[in-house]
């Protein structure tokens, strides 16, 4: 049987873009399991939520939020340092770029590394590579908690963090009046989880308690559609969850029995393909999930750097 290509490299055909107005000035962009971006308007400028992977893929969103409002962007929020989230920041123009301290130290230790380890992952996200004028730095971070006060009577948009899940530097936006909640990749919406560079134990638990203390009413994910209304974000939360109970507890077993890496991929493909299998990215990410979890169950407490030859080596050796 011919080996499966490496990660999403074969994934070359663009996804529609979907543009969904969530309430008065507040929009998402979902793509089929692409990751999404989102805005919110203040009284005289935007907030931005997420950047996309560069500038030239940017512009493609941006163009269609014009068709919406023409005001300025003060704000880019970057829920986390993954480059297909982040490298597309310039094309925003914002006053201030922010995210969480962590994030910005994680860019500075493994931000280079991290742009080509995504771009060998995901190319067909890296539009015009060449518009990428070099790493993206944020200019306010924070620890625990951020208002954004909106003007006139939109009231505000809080950024917390809740713990160290998909990242150690994951932050979410929240609308409290119209209960929306932009969740980065912390929730997905039927699409597969990338565990790559998480703390499975933390994430499954405080975290995602702490996301699901909202009380959203509409969430947007990192990947997959919104999910509209109190059911389907308490089924987004909960997939997520279901998703990392099953990696740890297949991992975990073949962990503790003293079985290999290899064994406990296998383990976690078979307990999880059958319900998520045919989910966006399912076969991209699962090695790169299972080598971070082993590592986690191993005692290494944070997750080792992704580069180029690292994904290559791991995805050799799991993935067939
Ligand atoms: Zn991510």
């Amino acid at each position: 049987m011919a080996r499966r290509a490496f990660a999403s490299s074969a994934d070359l055909d663009d996804k529609p873009q979907t543009l969904e107005v969530l309430g008065d000035g507040v929009y998402a962009l979902t793509a089929e399991g692409d990751p999404n971006v989102g805005a919110v308007e203040g009284e005289d400028f935007l907030v931005c939520f997420e950047a996309m992977a560069t500038p030239v893929a940017a512009r493609g969103w941006l163009d269609r939020l014009r068709e919406h409002t023409g005001k300025p962007v003060r704000f880019l929020v970057l829920s986390h340092y993954h480059a297909v989230r982040v490298l597309g920041a310039s094309a925003f123009g914002a006053e201030v770029i922010v995210a969480h301290d962590n994030t910005r130290a994680l860019i500075a230790e493994r931000g280079r590394q991290d742009w080509e380890s995504e771009y060998a992952r995901m190319p067909r996200l890296f539009k015009e590579p060449a518009s990428i004028p070099g790493l993206t730095w944020p200019t306010l971070t924070f620890s625990d908690r951020l208002a954004i006060h909106l003007g006139g009577d939109r009231g505000e948009l809080v950024l917390r963090y809740c713990g160290r899940g998909h990242t150690e530097g994951d932050i979410v936006a929240w609308l409290p009046r119209q209960k929306v909640l932009f969740a980065g990749d912390l929730v997905e919406t039927r699409a597969a989880l990338y565990t790559g560079d998480a703390f499975h134990r933390e994430w499954a638990a405080g975290t995602l308690d702490r996301v699901a203390a909202f009380g959203a009413e509409t969430l947007v994910g990192g990947r997959g559609a919104v999910a509209r209304g109190p059911d389907a974000v308490a089924a987004a939360i909960g997939q997520t969850r279901h998703f990392l109970r099953v990696l740890l507890r297949e991992v975990g077993a073949v962990h503790e029995r003293g079985g290999t890496r290899r064994e406990a991929f296998r383990a976690a493909h078979a307990a999880l393909a059958g319900r998520y299998g045919g989910w966006p990215i399912f076969e991209h990410c699962l090695p790169f999930d299972v080598a971070r979890l082993w590592d986690e169950l191993s005692g290494v407490e944070r997750p080792a750097v992704w580069t180029a030859d690292r994904d290559r080596a791991v995805w050799d050796e799991l993935q067939e």
